[in-house]
């Protein structure tokens, strides 16, 4: 028996609700191995159905063995309000987080229409909460999207030159890790520097690439539908000395941090190590995002390592660890690891080298 629907129908009861409607797609392919890009999981105490069209029936009916598969056509009326009348369902649970309100009307119409009289409840983040935590086989796929990370950091390391625009080691980046077996990447990779890796999120541009200034790195792989996360900054040249101290502190930050996080700690608890050790060297402030965000079938997913998180770290979680310092003008720092929660202690799953600036 599917273990994952096992610990989902333990979830309904708790909700109150008799069925839950999935329409997630990673959630969607999590409980049913179904990875097709349409269709939706109804899902009871008894039943598993998988509504999908002809496009896909084929193909769901061998990743789910576990479904019963239903035809379905992009007409709610036809299919919907019966399936959960023959199934007696009188409340199901909806994803609240992913369906739009448009949609959410279109399935109020179908009911209606059939006259079909079933409560909607919203649910938020019941699947995701079961996909935070990890099986083996999973953190293996982890693990495998990471070497590829790891390979192509150490390949870029090798080739980076000043003179080089963002754009080129970016494009060196991603044949590294598509050559290396990576399917199509989880987020566009990141590139920034100088002045531009102040911004967390830079898109690599034409900018050419300066002696001394940093580097900001930041890409994943994915393997088997699991996604990897690594950042490094590095440095063309000889760095200055603004850039070794605001890399070293991060270094510091993101260690201290992989070292004490431990099972049972609250996501804000960890990112509070590092973020203090960030405010003591007086970058506090430049310390604008979350310490680190789950990392599985998406590449970023509970748990959420931040202030507010009082979510408990727990084993099997894989997680990211990656404080940054971002100063306006000059440029950045963010050093970041996936790591797994692993007989009560924060195990790094990338390798990639962390060079050491004195
Ligand atoms: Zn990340």
């Amino acid at each position: 028996m599917n273990k994952r629907l096992k610990k989902l129908r333990g979830r309904l009861a708790e909700k109150e609700i008799d069925a839950i409607f999935i329409t997630q797609s990673e959630n969607r392919r999590y409980l049913s191995g179904f990875d097709g890009t349409a269709g939706y999981l109804l899902i009871t105490n008894k039943k598993a159905n998988l509504a999908t069209d002809f496009r896909y029936t084929e193909q769901a009916k061998a990743e789910a063995p576990d479904f019963e598969i239903w035809r379905i056509t992009s007409n709610l009326t036809e299919w919907f309000p019966g399936l959960l009348r023959d199934l007696g369902i009188k409340r199901i649970g909806f994803e609240a987080g992913d369906v739009t309100v448009n949609f959410h009307r279109q399935l109020r119409d179908a009911l209606k229409k059939k006259q079909v009289s079933v409560k909607m409840v919203p649910v938020n983040g019941l699947v995701e909460s079961l996909r935070a935590v990890k099986e083996p086989e999973e953190i293996e796929l982890i693990r495998k999207a990471s070497a590829i990370t790891d390979a192509a950091f150490e390949y870029i390391e090798g080739t980076i030159k000043a003179g080089m625009t963002e754009k080129q080691v970016a494009w060196e980046l991603e044949k590294s890790m598509r050559e290396n077996g990576s399917q199509s990447l989880p987020f566009d990779i990141i590139v920034a520097s100088g002045p531009q890796a102040a911004l967390p999120h830079h898109k690599p541009s034409d900018r050419i690439i300066n002696e001394g200034e940093p580097i900001v790195i930041d890409m994943g792989a994915r393997s088997g539908g699991y996604a990897s996360d690594l950042s490094r900054t590095i440095c063309a040249g000889t760095p200055d000395a603004t850039f070794r101290k605001v890399y070293n502190t991060v270094l510091d930050a993101q260690t201290v941090a992989m070292s004490i996080i431990k099972e049972g700690m609250t996501g804000h608890q960890a990112d509070s190590v590092a973020r203090e050790l960030i405010q003591k060297a007086g970058y506090g402030e430049a310390f604008g995002h979350a310490l680190g965000h789950g990392v599985g079938l998406a590449e970023h997913e509970l748990p959420r390592l931040g202030p507010g998180s009082d979510e408990p770290l727990t084993e099997g979680m894989v997680f990211t660890v990656e404080p940054g310092i971002y100063l306006s003008g000059w440029g950045g720092v963010r050093i970041e690891d996936t790591v797994v929660m692993e007989k009560g202690k924060a195990r790094p799953i990338t390798r990639a080298r962390k060079i050491k600036f004195y």
